[in-house]
């Protein structure tokens, strides 16, 4: 991996199964005390929000870089999260604050409230144990099957009631605080995108905040923050109606896989502001003195098949260029020649674009995801070009349902069919001779969704 050939020391924990590498503490912190290792960075997967894991690190004389062990703890469970704000000015979804024990008494509130209702695993993550309740007849049924996937999932069994809002924007504020007790937030992203319950592309700032709004969802993520005593990099996450109405979902106690849109605006490196806190230095800035210029887009190059219900691709990346130029960062661990492994989640690249208005920042990514030439594997990036051409995104005018409303994989085959007219245009006006060899083989790149073989064709001739 690129990241094993730029460190200066690297150690096998194990093999590539995560429960037998990735997740074991032990090993790891038997490597870290030889080495003499002074601090660790979790990065965001694995054992990044494990309470378990920070407590051990700190109790063997190491540096966690992130937050305290009980934060982790608090805010893992979402039921002790919506307890511990309650002493601050935090909009929550409506619904149960206890985990439902009675479920004639459950069934009063969620009456109260209006179905649709949600039922939620209070230890919940990645989208899973989520089960929504269209009326009073299927409670029962659902909530069962809720109880057993949050069992078998978590091993923790606790659900609760939230009101369900239809058409919700998810936007969340990316938090700093050092360990004096100042906390800060740098401002919003907003990534309604999203296939599975799970992002796939995000922005700073979002397109619909007013001023007055981001100031009042500021307030109250760094009131959730407090509510912890929160140190580090974290994130709270807001689910938005169309009113604009804001209700605290969760704290994500890590550094987020969208965080480069945050340093693209702000221009803090929040990496480094992580290592900075662990080491008891103070941020050094207040709220007051923080602004954000232009805009910011990721775009997450998933191995995936988005003509196939977005599931998993692997393989070798035959060819892979990335794309260059002014306002365009790519973060990836992969290069030509290497295989993406089927052990883990298969993101490839975050590709990120900026400029100063969001119409710009839109217009580089569409050239970006041009301009990035990757194949042997389906990725999201055919996917990313229909999402950043289609009205509903442009106009900012979109929410979470965004793949279920407007997605369909026909979509893609459409843009290819555009892209082997517009070929087809080019080769028949330059006069090509052997265009029918040429067609043949571009249309064979053109089925990999993003297609190269206009460069080449024109390399070729
Ligand atoms: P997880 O911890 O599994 O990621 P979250 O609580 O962060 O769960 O929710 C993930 C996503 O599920 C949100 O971004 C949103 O799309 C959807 N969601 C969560 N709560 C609600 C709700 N009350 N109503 C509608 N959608 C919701």
């Amino acid at each position: 991996a690129l990241h094993v050939r730029y460190a200066d020391e690297a150690v096998c924990i194990g093999p590539p199964a995560s429960t037998e590498s990735y997740l074991r503490i032990d090993k790891i912190i038997d490597v870290c005390k030889k080495l003499d290792v002074d601090a660790i960075h979790p990065g965001y997967g694995f054992l990044s929000e494990n309470s378990e894991f920070a407590k051990t690190v700190t109790e063997n004389g190491i540096i966690f870089i992130g937050p305290s062990p009980e934060a982790i703890s608090v805010m893992g469970s979402k039921l002790a999260a919506k307890a511990a704000v309650g002493k601050y000015d935090v909009p929550l979804v409506p619904g149960t604050e206890e985990a439902i024990t009675d479920i004639p008494a459950a069934k009063k509130i969620a009456k109260e409230i209006g179905y649709p209702i949600l039922i939620k695993a209070s230890a919940g993550g990645g989208g899973k144990g989520m089960r929504i309740v269209e009326q009073e007849a299927d409670f029962e049924e659902q909530m069962d099957r809720a109880v057993s996937e949050a069992k078998s999932a978590f091993g923790d069994g606790a659900v609760f009631i939230e009101k369900f809002i239809g058409s919700p924007k998810h936007i969340e504020f990316q938090i700093l605080g050092d360990q004096h007790g100042n906390i800060v937030h740098l401002f919003d992203r907003e990534c309604s995108v999203q296939r599975r319950h799970q992002k796939v592309i995000e922005e700073a700032p979002s397109a619909v905040l007013t001023e007055e709004k981001r100031k009042a969802m500021g307030e109250a993520a760094i009131g959730v923050a407090k509510a912890c005593n929160y140190y580090g990099a974290g994130t709270v996450e807001f689910i938005v109606d169309e009113k604009l109405n804001f209700y605290f979902l969760e704290m994500n106690t890590r550094l987020q896989v969208e965080h480069p849109v945050t340093e693209e605006i702000t221009g803090v490196d929040l990496v480094k502001e992580q290592i900075r806190i662990a080491e008891g230095e103070a941020l050094g800035y207040t709220q007051e003195e923080l602004s954000f210029t232009g805009h910011a887009i990721e775009l997450r190059v998933y191995a995936e098949d988005p003509a196939n219900n977005f599931l998993p691709d692997i393989g070798t990346l035959k060819t892979y260029n990335r794309p260059q130029g002014p306002g365009v960062r790519v973060d990836d661990g992969f290069e030509q020649g290497m295989d993406i492994p089927i052990h883990y989640d298969p993101m490839i690249a975050k590709l990120v674009t900026f400029a100063d208005t969001r119409e710009l920042a839109i217009k580089r990514m569409l050239r970006a995801i041009e301009e990035y030439d990757i194949s042997g594997i389906e990725t999201t990036m055919g996917f990313g070009k229909f999402v950043f051409n289609h009205e509903a995104f442009i106009s900012g005018k979109f929410d979470t349902k965004f793949v279920d409303k407007y997605f369909e994989p026909s979509v893609l085959e459409g843009e290819n069919k555009k892209e082997e007219l517009e070929i087809a245009g080019v080769l028949s006006a330059m006069m090509v001779k052997e265009s029918k060899k040429a067609n043949e083989q571009g249309a064979q790149q053109v089925k990999s969704g993003t297609s190269n073989w206009r460069k080449r064709a024109w390399r070729n001739s």
